[in-house]
Parts: structure tokens; C-alpha cells; sequence
């Protein structure tokens, strides 16, 4: 019995730590010298990429599922039947059926199992992981979640990747707000660091104002751990889900509009939460 890990990014590369310190972990990622300096740290094993095929749980953390269907092609005729194939990716709701069923035709289980917490939640082993798909198959795969801190089964295929579009919708939703409150205040010429310290012991709190704007923002230092383009990403798949229920979320509409500006205009690959640099535009603010 072994595990593989495909994708040693910010989140994979972590995650896949606290599986080879439980059990042999196979690790493969496209720039082959990362899953190489992952063996050196941690005591995984770095295979190309079919090899990670004889792995009876194999997880995937890619940008987005666009790129877990590129692997999926690339590991066909190797996949073996009785894996649990598990897609900590943000992926699409709308992909996971069709990856699911495609995984059924080679005997092989599909859970979208996308993860909150961002780095520091994977360094310590503590990230939440929402779960859609086979309850029976996330049983087997249970106690092998090395990297989690809590687990919960929210549905069938695709229910995992849908609630973190959300979640991730509604963070994008309260940076946003709390920016441009913020600048606001800034031209009001009221000091920052109090004005948080009263929204965070008031009503208008959030993981936005209590941690991300505070650590990130008012230091300048922005530290890209979580790519703004990959928050845009989340934000479009959440409007996608509205669509395809024929929902009314103009908010929500309105969030991804302006989040595609910032990765536009602030840099896709800068920190997520660098978007507020655009409110600095807007407003002729610096919010420090
Ligand atoms: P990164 O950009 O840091 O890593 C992306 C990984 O995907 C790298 O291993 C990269 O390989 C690999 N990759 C990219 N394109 C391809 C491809 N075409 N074929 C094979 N491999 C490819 O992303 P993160 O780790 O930050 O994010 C991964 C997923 O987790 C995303 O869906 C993201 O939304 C989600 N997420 C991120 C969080 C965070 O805080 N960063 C928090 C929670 C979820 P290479 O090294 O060669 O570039």
C-alpha cells in the first residue's frame, strides 16, 4: 500500500509532507527537480509520472481542473481499479462528474476533495477538507488524510468543489469590502491599525480584517501564497455555479468583474490579497 502526489505547488508540496512522514508517498510535478528536492526533504519518492499509477489512493493538487484532466489523459492504460483517486484541487463542479465517470470506466473511485487553509494550514497539518462524492470511498481514504484538521463529506460528485468556490467567493467578498472601507477611512485621515482593531472586536470582522489585511497589507508585504489569479479563478467557477442553477447573484457578479481587473492590472501572480493595490488606485490611498 502506497500514496502519490501530483503537484508540488505552494499547497501540494506541504501536503504531501505530512503524507510521506505516515506512509511511502510517491511524488511527481511537472518541474521534475521539485518532487527530487521533496525526496531529499521529506523521504517521498519522486517516479515519472506513470509510476505514480501503482499508488491505491493517488491525490492531485493542480491550478485548476483543466490541468487535472491533462494528468488524468497522461495516466491512461496505467490506472489500476480499486484506486481512490482524491482532487485536493479548486477544481469545477461542472468537471468533476465527467472526471468521476471517466475514472469509473478504468475501475477507479473520484473524490473532489478541495482544501482551506492556505500554506500555513498545510504546513501544519491542519487544513479542512470538503468532500464530494462516495461516502464509502472517503472512509478508505479517511484515515490517510494525513495533512487535514477536519474533514467533512458536504455531498455527492462535485459538492466539494462547489463549496469551495464559495468559500472562496465570500473571502474575495470581504477583502474586497473591507478595502475599500478602509480607503475610505485612509482619506479621512483616521489611522488604520485602529480602525481594524475596532472592526475586529466589532460587527464588521472578518478573516480579511482580523488577519490578511492586517499581516499583508498594511505591512507592504503581500507575500505570494495564494495567487490572485487563482482567487479570480474561484470567484468565476462560484458565478459559474449561479449560472447553472440560473441564480441571481449580482454581488457575486459584480466581485468577479473587479477581481479580473486586479489580476489584469495588479499581476495574476502576485498575493491575493495585492487585489486592494487596485482600491489604492481607485481612491489615491495608500492603505498602510
Ligand atoms: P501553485 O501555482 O503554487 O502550484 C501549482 C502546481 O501545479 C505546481 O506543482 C505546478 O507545477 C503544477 N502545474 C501547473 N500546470 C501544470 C500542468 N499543465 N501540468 C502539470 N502540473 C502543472 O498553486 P497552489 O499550490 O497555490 O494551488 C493549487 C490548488 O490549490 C489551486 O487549485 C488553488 O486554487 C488551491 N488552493 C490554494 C491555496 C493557497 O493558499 N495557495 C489554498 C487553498 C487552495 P510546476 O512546479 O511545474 O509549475
Amino acid at each position: 500500500m502506497s500514496t502519490a502526489f501530483i503537484g508540488l505547488g505552494a499547497m501540494g508540496y506541504p501536503m504531501a509532507r505530512h503524507l510521506a512522514a505516515q506512509e511511502d508517498t510517491l511524488v511527481w510535478n511537472r518541474t521534475f527537480a521539485r518532487a527530487e528536492a521533496h525526496e531529499a526533504e521529506y523521504g517521498s519518492e519522486a517516479r515519472p509520472l506513470t509510476e505514480l499509477a501503482q499508488a491505491d489512493i493517488i491525490f492531485s493538487c493542480l491550478p485548476t481542473s483543466t490541468e487535472v484532466w491533462e494528468v488524468l489523459r497522461a495516466l491512461d492504460g496505467y490506472l489500476m481499479p480499486d484506486t481512490v483517486w482524491v482532487d485536493c484541487t479548486s477544481g469545477h463542479p461542472a468537471e468533476a462528474p465527467r472526471q468521476a465517470a471517466w475514472l469509473k470506466e478504468r475501475g477507479v473511485a473520484w473524490l473532489d476533495a478541495p482544501v482551506s487553509g492556505g500554506v500555513a494550514g498545510a504546513e501544519a497539518g491542519t487544513l479542512t477538507v470538503m468532500v464530494g462524492g462516495d461516502a464509502a470511498a472517503l472512509e478508505r481514504v479517511r484515515p490517510r488524510l494525513a495533512f487535514a484538521g477536519k474533514t467533512v463529506h458536504v455531498g455527492g460528485v462535485g459538492a466539494g468543489f462547489a463549496v469551495k468556490a464559495v468559500n472562496n467567493t465570500l473571502l474575495a467578498v470581504n477583502l474586497w469590502a473591507a478595502g475599500e472601507g478602509l480607503a475610505a477611512l485612509k482619506a479621512a485621515g483616521v489611522d488604520l491599525s485602529a480602525a481594524l482593531d475596532v472592526i475586529n472586536a466589532s460587527s464588521g470582522r472578518s478573516n480579511a480584517t482580523e488577519n490578511l489585511i492586517g499581516q499583508r497589507v498594511l505591512t507592504r508585504e503581500f507575500p505570494a501564497t495564494f495567487a490572485l489569479g487563482l482567487l479570480a479563478k474561484d470567484v468565476g467557477i462560484g458565478l459559474d455555479l449561479v449560472a447553472t442553477h440560473k441564480g441571481s447573484a449580482p454581488l457575486l457578479g459584480q466581485t468577479a468583474g473587479l477581481y479580473r481587473a486586479a489580476e489584469r492590472m495588479v499581476g495574476a501572480a502576485e498575493d491575493h490579497t495585492a487585489a486592494l493595490k487596485l482600491i489604492e488606485q481607485m481612491n489615491d490611498v495608500e492603505l498602510t
